[in-house]
């Protein structure tokens, strides 16, 4: 059902709740942000509102304090990165419930930026009297934190029982845009690109991915364990032996969609630049750590035909070069291939810069859990709770 856009309410003059994503990276002691990313990313969100008249009152969590204050985790840095890209005052209140936020909200203060939610143990419990406290005095709610939308807490779930219109901000419309369009109807061939670690991360995902695509693309280390069910050798790689059992389940299911890597990049020791072969059958002592180049491809080829692209997941362990080598080369085969791509989980995203090709995606996703629930086909709660259109 589509949702609510901050496009459709008339903010002006109204108290707008919004809930961002300001969970950004701090160096140790908590006073530095070491990536302003995420609140670059809100910003059109922001600034279309203020636009538009409306006065804000933001919202974040910031890691994981555990429901006590911790100065380390305080949102504070973050209002002084705000006010500096904004250009205008950003009011840093000292919670973000209470008599004194009352207060600031009475103020006409046009940005204010409330304390990390997650000081207060009722936050993560989706707590609807504190989530009413959350709401007190705010005219709209507008939810653009899409990387915190598949979990049901008090301020991206329960508030929206307190206010009388809950919309999607632009960056959350954007990612439900092109999320959905991947996932329904999508135009074909459509194939899926699948890596990472383990296939348990991600048998949800992969079970519904195969009623979607034509053809799903395995890599990274999950690929072993598929060879382990299918009695290949897979030498000392990473393997989850426990998951044989349903990994053949999903190879039968998936018939001829699913494809697996033909040859492998091996090595002895798993760091970077390690003494390393490529194989087609796995030896005893060897790990493999990327896919080969027949691999790649045979790889580039599907992706070359398809009009449609998802992927989430490296293909090799692409944090310790050269074996970041297939993962490199499939994003710029993504990139070349002009199809309607979609890519979530922070390596992908990795290795999309990393070949520099960022702008010929259609599509990065900011939210790694996020975009994994949503290409399972799970209902997210932040989403479901915005108002139907
Ligand atoms: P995920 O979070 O499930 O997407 O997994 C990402 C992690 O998978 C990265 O840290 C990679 O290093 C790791 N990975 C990918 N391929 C392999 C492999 N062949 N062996 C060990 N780890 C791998």
């Amino acid at each position: 059902m589509p949702k609510l856009s901050i496009r459709d309410l008339d903010l002006n003059g109204k108290l707008v709740f919004m809930r961002v994503d300001f969970n950004v990276p701090l160096a140790p002691g908590g006073q530095e942000i070491t990536s302003d990313k995420r609140i670059r990313a809100s910003l059109p969100t922001i600034k279309y509102a203020l636009e538009h008249g409306a006065r804000l009152v933001l919202a974040s969590h910031l890691g994981r304090p555990k429901g006590k204050p911790n100065p380390e985790m305080s949102l504070k840095p973050v209002a002084a990165r705000l006010q500096e890209l904004l250009g205008e005052p950003v009011v840093m209140a000292p919670d973000c419930i209470g008599p004194e936020v009352e207060k600031l909200k009475a103020e006409g203060h046009r940005v204010i930026l409330l304390e990390n939610v997650r000081f207060h143990p009722e936050e993560e419990k989706n707590d609807p009297e504190f989530a009413r406290q959350l709401a007190a005095g705010c005219d709209y709610y507008v939810n653009d934190a899409f990387g915190s939308a598949h979990r049901a807490h008090a301020s991206t779930e329960a508030i929206t029982r307190f206010l009388p219109k809950a919309a999607a901000g632009l960056l959350m419309e954007k990612e439900l845009e092109y999320l959905t369009r991947v996932t329904q109807d999508p135009p074909r061939p459509c194939i899926a690109l699948l890596g990472g670690a383990k296939v348990s991360d991600k048998i949800e995902v992969i079970e519904n991915l195969l009623k979607i695509v034509d053809r799903l693309l395995i890599g990274g280390a999950m690929a072993y364990t598929f060879k382990l069910a299918k009695g290949e050798p897979v030498g000392n790689s990473l393997v989850e032996p426990d998951k044989a059992d349903l990994a053949r389940e999903l190879m039968a299911k998936a018939g001829d969609k699913m494809l697996l890597p033909v040859d492998h990049v091996v090595v002895e020791k798993i760091e970077a630049g390690a003494p390393s072969q490529v194989v087609e059958t796995i030896p005893e002592g060897w790990a493999g750590v990327d896919i080969g180049p027949k691999t790649i491809e045979l790889y580039s080829a599907e992706i070359a035909r398809a009009k449609s692209i998802i992927w989430n997941g490296p293909m090799g362990v692409f944090e310790k070069p050269p074996f970041d080598a297939g993962t490199v080369a499939l994003a710029r085969a993504v990139a070349e291939s002009g199809a309607l791509s979609v890519v979530g989980g922070g390596d992908s995203e990795k290795a999309i810069k990393a070949a520099g090709v960022a702008d010929k995606i259609s599509h990065i996703s900011t939210g790694g859990g996020a975009s994994l629930e949503f290409l399972a086909g799970l209902v997210l709660p932040g989403v479901a709770a915005l108002t139907d259109k």
